[in-house]
């Protein structure tokens, strides 16, 4: 049974193979259909976002892929948005006539240096330990609270399709322990975060990167947070955040395993230009 995954990064940003190669991967996979979401351009700098010149180029790359495996594989052109305070997102990310398949939004971003640089916290621990001390002088619960805040303004501003790894800022709680969430205030922020999401009929990602690139394996979001989810009824979707295309659907048995214990029956998933919701069971999609 096949899988899908509609959060990969390319050659565009900072994934490490070209699209064309990608899109082979998952038609070796049997994918049904796949997604493309490099990082969007950000007013700034950046390492890992995609350059604003190359937008229109990336756009047309994925048109020319549909044109030439549409008989094989449902393409589509996605971006994932980042957020920023003072920023904002999607309206900051490129022309506002850019048409788009879906969008993933999220939160890299939670504060600006002295020198005006913006903080991304998913880099190296130091950076981000480093960070903390100077923009929130080791006031973790300030800097998640000011997170959680960017992802609740994220989903009323911009709506995005898809709540890209929601509680991402949990990443390096393995280096040094700086998170308890079994908190009450942590917990009472997700939810506020998660009737938001509710609210706005958004999708939130369960992201795989975490379980095949963290040590100890991590999932995005955990356990509780997703047990609350599906309490909510909040709709899913399984994505790997691929970096590489042999990463396409890592973790996704395990994790969907994972899922099948707390309930969930079916992934919310974008087929024939319409978001519908599909069963599956540790081995795939029952389509
Ligand atoms: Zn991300
Ligand atoms: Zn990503």
């Amino acid at each position: 049974m096949p899988w899908i995954n509609y959060h990969s990064h390319s050659l565009y940003c900072d994934g490490k193979a070209s699209p064309e190669e990608f899109i082979r991967q998952a038609i070796a996979e049997g994918f049904p259909a796949y997604g493309y979401s490099s990082h969007a351009p950000v007013p700034f700098a950046s390492k890992w976002n995609m350059a604003a010149d190359k937008l229109a180029e990336y756009l047309a790359e994925i048109g020319r892929i549909k044109k030439a495996y549409g008989d094989k594989i449902q393409v589509y052109a996605g971006l994932e948005i980042d957020y920023i305070e003072g920023i904002r997102g999607r309206r900051f990310s490129g022309p506002d006539n850019i048409s788009l398949d879906f969008a993933i939004g999220s939160v890299h971003y939670i504060g600006q240096f002295p020198d005006q640089s913006y903080f991304c916290f998913d880099g190296q621990p130091e950076a981000f330990f480093n960070g903390i001390e100077l923009l929130y002088r080791n006031d973790f619960r300030k800097a998640i609270t000011a997170y959680f805040q960017s992802v609740m303004h994220m989903t009323e501003f911009d709506q995005p399709d898809i709540i890209g790894h929601l509680d991402k800022i949990k990443m390096h709680n393995s280096t040094r322990a700086y998170l308890d969430e079994s908190e009450k205030w942590y917990t009472d922020l997700v939810e506020e975060t998660l009737e938001i999401i509710l609210q706005q009929d958004c999708i939130v990602e369960v992201n795989t990167r975490g379980l095949y690139k963290h040590n100890p394996p991590m999932l995005y979001p955990g356990i509780s947070i997703l047990k609350r989810i599906f309490q909510k009824n909040i709709p899913i979707i399984l994505n790997s955040d691929a970096h590489q295309p042999g990463e396409l659907s890592l973790g996704f048995s395990h994790a969907a395993e994972l899922l099948l214990d707390i309930g969930f029956r079916s992934f919310r998933v974008l087929l024939d230009d319409r978001w519908q919701d599909i069963a599956f069971d540790q081995k795939g999609l029952l389509i």
